[in-house]
């Protein structure tokens, strides 16, 4: 069942009506429009089901002082368990925001939301009984809960109208208008607050406040420590790029507001697109994936619709090596892909004379290869090009996976390797912060052939060349245009900023400073996979597993959070 949660509060529960899976977005919980977001959803099952849900506990352990622990939430790791039968293909939870919806929950109370709910649905009633009472039009009957529609003789006229008196209706067709009645936020604040606030301690925001920085300071945060996170090693969230994201002219535009309201908006994906596209040496673009993962998805649709389109209907085989992020092959399965696994060699490289043998064996069924530059394993792989050559000689595309484009900018691109789409976590490359597990980026690039195959929106036009009838072939894969549009300014902000020589400063310095650490490290730890000059990328990997004690993590008695496990 898909559901609201804001008429939840005053409606009887799905549970009770007998639904065993439901889901919904929980942006009417206190998050800012954001031209179509960042906005958590929501997934929620009977007692049946919730053993197959993604982001379960899957196990218990002990650790070094023989206490039972949960050794690990598979929400983050369950695509490199499971790799193609995974349930879940995002690493990007939008925890910031589901934090946020929590917070809104928190500060109102059962009663505050109810308040809201009702006037919500209040405002709606009082809406279509005005129009009852003018008796020109036809208004929509009970039951409904914030969304009128209404019947009249010219909808565009009436929108048109409304429009000139600074009102936004949706256009239905023809003949049908709606309006939608959202919580006017501060008035509610203020009336919730009078009456919540001696009835439980977090209904000030006072409290609040303290609360959410109690919650927040058991973190270990950038502020206090680096954070060994994986490929997110631009992390710098300078206050100049964080701040446009609440200015009213970003944050608070509807998803479908007209284009004429938001020019704003749209000259920054413009630029932002064009300046990716520069980066990465390609030639079109898609701002709709919300995180690498939906890149990743989007990306090997784009190659699937190319295939479709030229009649190609049995190119169905992806390429993966055994190296790759568990994201991958989870995306090609969920693409009706069949994965063929490729092995590395002694040095933790793809293993090329075992991919030459693998695509020649598929080559007639060859749809496309994920590979990752620099590889997962942190090293400038050197047969890239003759790995992407093997491909393409074979009637296959080229997936790189952009996450280590930290590595790349200014120095090459996946344009130069022959790549022919790639996806940029933006939330990883450039700036925008990561929020415990995210509000996620995934923006797409491809090379002109696959420019028609973008991802398209049945209500508005976003990027890509408009061939309609190709287009239909991928369709759309986020709800909306531009994905998490909001997040867009903290990118642009970023690379706008640094200009190409800072951007290609910054990659030498990564990789200067990761090389720096692992020969320093070298003599006391074994550095796992190094390129041929005994070099690494931009980040490396140490090997500890001698030092482990016996159970999945080592937790020192002290518990000191440094040594909790990292992502
Ligand atoms: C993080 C990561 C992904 C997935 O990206 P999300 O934005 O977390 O969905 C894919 N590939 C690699 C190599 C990654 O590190």
């Amino acid at each position: 069942m898909e559901t609201d949660l804001m008429a939840l509060t005053v409606l009887k529960p799905p549970g009770e009506l007998g639904s065993d899976i439901v889901v919904g977005s929980a942006q009417g919980f206190g998050v800012p429009m954001g031209y179509g977001g960042p906005h958590a959803a929501f997934l929620a099952t009977s007692q049946g089901y919730k053993r197959l849900m993604p982001g379960r506990i899957i196990g218990v352990s002990v650790d070094s002082t023989g206490k039972t622990t949960l050794h690990m939430a598979m929400q983050t790791r369950e695509q490199h368990i499971r790799r193609d039968k995974a349930t879940s293909n995002i690493c990007t939870a939008q925890a910031l925001l589901a934090n946020m919806a929590a917070m809104y929950a928190v500060y109102h109370g059962p009663e505050g939301l109810k308040a809201i709910a009702q006037s919500v649905h209040g405002l709606a009633g009082a809406f279509a009984l005005g129009l009852k009472k003018l008796g020109t039009v036809e208004v929509q009957g009970l039951p409904f809960f914030d969304t009128v529609k209404v019947n009249c003789a010219d909808a565009h006229s009436i929108a048109d109208a409304a429009s000139k008196k600074e009102m936004n209706l949706r256009v239905v067709d023809k003949k049908t208008v709606s309006n939608s009645c959202i919580p006017f936020m501060k008035q509610h604040h203020r009336s919730a607050r009078t009456y919540m606030c001696f009835v439980d301690r977090y209904h000030t925001e006072h409290e609040l406040l303290r609360y959410i920085h109690l919650l927040q300071s058991k973190d270990l945060p950038l502020c206090h420590s680096m954070i060994p996170l994986g490929s997110c090693t631009i992390k710098l969230n300078a206050t100049t790029k964080m701040m446009p994201v609440t200015w009213p002219g970003f944050a608070n535009i509807r998803p479908f507001a007209p284009a004429d309201q938001a020019r704003g908006y749209q000259e920054m994906f413009n630029n932002l697109g064009e300046l990716l596209c520069t980066i990465t040496s390609f030639d079109s673009f898609s701002l709709q994936p919300n995180a690498g993962a939906a890149g990743e998805y989007a990306g090997l649709m784009v190659i699937r619709a190319y295939h479709l389109a030229r009649g190609d209907h049995h190119r169905n085989v992806c390429i993966i090596p055994v190296s790759a992020h568990g994201t991958n092959p989870a995306n090609a399965a969920m693409c009706g892909m069949k994965i063929v696994a490729v092995g590395t060699d002694a040095k933790g490289n793809i293993n090329i004379p075992e991919l030459r043998k693998a695509t020649e064996a598929h080559k007639d069924n060859l749809s496309a290869l994920m590979v990752t530059y620099p590889s997962t394993h942190r090293v400038y792989e050197e047969g890239m090009n003759e790995i992407c050559k093997i491909i393409h000689d074979n009637g296959g595309q080229v997936y790189m996976d952009g996450t280590n484009m930290n590595a790349q900018v200014g120095l090459t691109s996946p344009g130069f390797i022959r790549a022919d789409v790639c996806h940029l976590n933006l939330h990883k490359i450039f700036c925008i912060p990561h929020g415990g597990g995210c509000l996620g980026m995934g923006p797409i690039r491809v090379k002109k052939h696959l420019a028609p195959f973008l991802p398209s929106h049945p209500v508005v036009a976003t990027g890509g060349i408009p061939v309609p009838e190709k287009a239909q072939l991928l369709g759309t894969i986020s709800a909306a245009p531009w994905g998490s549009a909001l997040m867009l300014p903290i990118s642009y902000t970023y690379i706008a900023m640094m200009g190409s020589k800072g951007l290609t400063e910054a990659s030498k310095i990564a990789i200067l400073n990761a090389n720096y650490m692992a020969k320093r490290l070298e003599e006391h730890f074994p550095i796992l996979f190094q390129g041929v000059n005994g070099t690494v990328a931009h980040e490396f990997v140490v090997d500890l597993r001698e030092f482990k004690v016996g159970c999945v993590y080592r937790i020192l008695p002290e518990s000191s959070p440094k040594m909790l496990p990292s992502v």
